[in-house]
């Protein structure tokens, strides 16, 4: 007897997410110390001391079920974004929202369209729920081509249509007069779930008010997550912000309580400190330079980005990211997002970005000098 048979084809044939080689393991492996892990766009600088804070004091009533509803999270949302309780989903990282509106609206040969090098849990939720992914190619510079999804959306009578802005692992970044033109040219009942997991790194010029739009198009989904900018990756809380009735029904397939008490407490906490997410985008600016001059250095092409990683093309990607790995530094092969030739590296630390630097001059050097394996 074969389990996996028990399973539908569509599960069975799931390819599992591959998430950042954890420092312990590395540890583990190798027998060092002082590995630097850049490979999951997580912040450098921690969590907010409030977040923190508040977390300690959540712990004390931890023999207590969540808040299921989580009011005082979804109060400062509202608070924050002039939204309704009921256009607010909170969820278990931005992931678990994904998923949720996958399982609330497709069926088996529903019809899904993302971009190609996009976000890998679109795919991974579409399929979970036997629906179909379509990728669209991506334009010349791997950034997506709007156009070709909205024709892609229609053709195929698409439920979903995921778009990461900016997108994770390429960086790249949609404007704003462009989404709004995607949107536009969509039937409503074609639902757009807007990805803005890295919304916080934007830059003033680029920020764009994608909250205001859900008025006009009722159709949005925005989603966004504590695990990035707010230095909360290990907690897991993310919200999705939707018209009522969209918010309803992702809500009936949730898990009653499927965002933690400590979670609901830090987030709260954590949104009120703005000079956190302040400190912390000044931070990623100043690393951002750092890495990609460097990078420039090193004669490797970059694509330029409006997360907090960067993907660079570097010929034996998988050779160099193990030798990154031996020299202590953890960086992301993006093989699987179809870029073989291409590694990410989240920004660091001034520290941490100079490490990985250095290492990958030493990994390119021996590898010239043929010394590699
Ligand atoms: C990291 C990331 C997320 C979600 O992260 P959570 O930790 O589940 O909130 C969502 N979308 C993109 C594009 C990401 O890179």
């Amino acid at each position: 007897m074969n389990y996996c048979d028990l399973a539908p084809s569509y599960i069975r044939a799931i390819a599992p997410y591959q998430p950042g080689k954890p420092i312990s393991e590395l540890e583990r492996e190798l027998g060092i110390t002082g590995i630097v892990k850049l490979a999951s766009n997580e912040n450098p600088l921690g969590a907010s001391s409030a977040a923190v804070a508040a977390m300690q004091e959540a712990i004390k009533t931890i023999a207590l079920y969540p808040d299921g509803n989580g009011f005082e999270l979804k109060d400062a949302l509202v608070k924050r974004y002039g939204v309704k309780h009921a256009n607010v989903t909170l969820g278990n990282g931005s992931n678990d929202l994904l998923e949720l509106a996958a399982r609330a609206f497709l069926t088996p040969g529903d019809k899904v369209v993302y971009s190609a090098h996009a976000f890998a849990v679109y795919a991974l939720a579409t399929q979970a729920v036997g629906a179909t992914g379509i990728s669209v190619p991506a334009v010349k510079g791997y950034g997506h081509d709007l156009k070709a999804m909205q024709k892609a959306a229609k053709d195929n009578k698409a439920k979903i249509v995921f778009i990461a802005n900016p997108n994770n692992p390429t960086g790249t970044f949609l404007s704003a007069d462009d989404l709004q033109a995607f949107l536009r040219g969509l039937p409503p009942e074609i639902l757009v779930l807007l990805d803005e997991a890295y919304n916080e790194y934007l830059p003033e010029n680029k920020r764009y008010d994608s909250v205001a739009w859900m008025k006009q198009y009722p159709n949005l989904i925005i989603s966004r997550t504590f695990s990035k900018a707010y230095g909360l990756a290990g907690l897991r809380v993310g919200y999705a912000l939707a018209h009522e009735q969209v918010s309803d029904m992702i809500n009936r397939v949730r898990q009653p309580f499927n965002v933690n008490s400590v979670a609901q407490a830090a987030a709260v906490a954590a949104l009120r400190d703005v000079s956190f997410v302040k400190k912390t985008f000044e931070l990623n600016q100043r690393g951002m330079a750092q890495i990609t001059e460097g990078l420039t250095k090193l004669g490797l092409e970059y694509i330029p980005s409006f997360g907090n990683f960067v993907a660079f093309r570097i010929g034996g990607a998988t050779a160099m990211y193990r030798r990154l790995l031996e020299l202590g530094v953890i960086i992301r092969p993006i093989a699987n997002y179809d870029m073989a030739d291409w590694l990410r590296v989240s920004i660091g630390l001034e520290s941490e970005n100079a490490k990985f630097l250095s290492a990958l001059e030493k990994a390119i050097s021996q590898t010239v000098n043929g010394e590699s394996k």
